[in-house]
């Protein structure tokens, strides 16, 4: 684990709070999350929550940056709804995230005490994807 120290993104924090305030509905919307693109743009997102797997805000958020032409992140957070605050990513969006983003850092810790971390922080001894896609041939 490093112990990297690296100034926090309130407005992303902020940009999440706000759609987890003003956009999550009932039980299939319940968190939201925001990503800073490497140009400095925001995407936000919120979870569609199903029993058989619905994705995560974290996940939600990676393909509305795609059609919105961001394909790199350097940050993202997410948000609970009704008041909870920043909330860390579940086990399945932080390999996601490492395989699409191996640089992103991750927004952790609540209250005064939240940080950014590098998502192979939140990951240590990780399996990484694309170090086993062997050349066919
Ligand atoms: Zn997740």
């Amino acid at each position: 684990m490093t112990s990297q120290t690296h100034p926090v993104d309130h407005e992303l924090i902020e940009a999440a709070a706000h759609v987890a305030r003003t956009r999550c509905r009932g039980d299939n919307h319940t968190m939201a999350a925001a990503a800073r693109a490497l140009d400095g743009r925001i995407v936000t997102a919120v979870n569609a929550y199903h029993f058989t797997g619905g994705p995560c805000a974290e996940l939600v958020v990676v393909g509305a940056a795609a059609a919105q032409g961001v394909y790199e992140l350097a940050t993202i957070v997410a948000v609970g709804d009704r008041g909870r605050g920043v909330v860390p990513p579940c086990g399945r969006c932080r390999q996601v995230l490492l395989d699409y983003f191996p640089g992103l850092r991750v927004i952790v810790g609540a209250g005064d005490h939240v940080r950014e971390v590098p998502v192979a922080d939140l990951l240590p001894e990780t399996y990484v994807w694309a170090d086993h896609q062997l050349d066919a041939g």
